[in-house]
């Protein structure tokens, strides 16, 4: 099937306020409700990439409430929180580790506009010490009812719109905006428009094919390979 005009303008527009350097690190959150309403909302704000530590490495299945925003949101899961906070530092992230703990600050006292990555605890135990300790700071969203916390989830939704709103605020934006470009912008705009084609591609160790204007694959593939968007 070929990639309808409107699909491909509709891919671009979205594209065009994909963020790199704005995340979320999930640790062992097992309820797939509320893994799949995260990566709704790092759709909504435009988060390239999320991330995730799974408890013994059993990943939640998404189901209805993400609305097929796991074709959109990259995850990438991590072995171990370390290892997961270890790699966005080296990547030039500022960790901001949730929880309620009486030393965690008002979320709204820091800036988000540099590289900004949120880590979520689990819905039972919260954060970990280990990554509690790990991370640059601790904060928390103020609560003012009888309940202590708030879902996950939401918690996740108030941080990143809290992050995006800062951002489209600064005086410095769009430069604050995190927009990727370049060798990225095209290889996502790649793997989004021919999802099938980019996996044989990566199978096959070969580079993506260009593109033309109207987002059709120039090159000519071998027949079995039919396009699919
Ligand atoms: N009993 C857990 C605790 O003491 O941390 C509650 C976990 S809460 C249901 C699940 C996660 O949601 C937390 O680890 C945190 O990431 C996030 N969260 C919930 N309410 C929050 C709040 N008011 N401020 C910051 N993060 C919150």
């Amino acid at each position: 099937m070929p990639l309808l005009p409107r699909r491909f303008e509709k891919i671009k527009s979205v594209l065009k306020h994909r963020i790199s350097n704005l995340t979320i690190l999930t640790e062992e959150i097992e309820k797939p409700h509320n893994l799949s309403a995260i990566l709704r909302t790092c759709d909504a704000v435009g988060v390239l990439e999320a991330h995730a530590v799974f408890r013994d490495n059993k990943i939640p299945t998404f189901n209805s409430t993400a609305q097929g925003s796991q074709k959109w949101v990259k995850l990438s899961k991590h072995e171990n929180i370390e290892r997961a906070i270890k790699s966005l530092k080296q990547k030039g992230f500022k960790l901001y580790g949730t929880n309620l703990k009486e030393d965690a600050k008002d979320y709204r006292a820091f800036d988000y506009t540099g590289a900004t990555a949120f880590v979520m605890g689990a819905e039972k135990w919260g954060l970990s010490e280990s990554a509690s300790h790990l991370v640059d700071e601790s904060i928390f969203i103020p609560m003012r009812g009888m309940v202590q916390s708030l879902n996950v989830s939401v918690a996740s939704a108030v941080l990143l719109f809290e992050a995006l709103r800062q951002r489209e605020e600064s005086s410095d934006y769009p430069r604050s905006s995190g927009k990727i470009s370049g060798l990225l912008y095209h290889k996502t705009l790649f793997e989004w428009c021919y999802p099938e084609v980019a996996d044989w591609c990566k199978r096959n160790s070969r580079a993506y094919p260009e593109l033309d204007q109207h987002g059709e694959i120039i090159e000519n593939l071998p027949r079995s390979i039919k396009f699919r968007c």
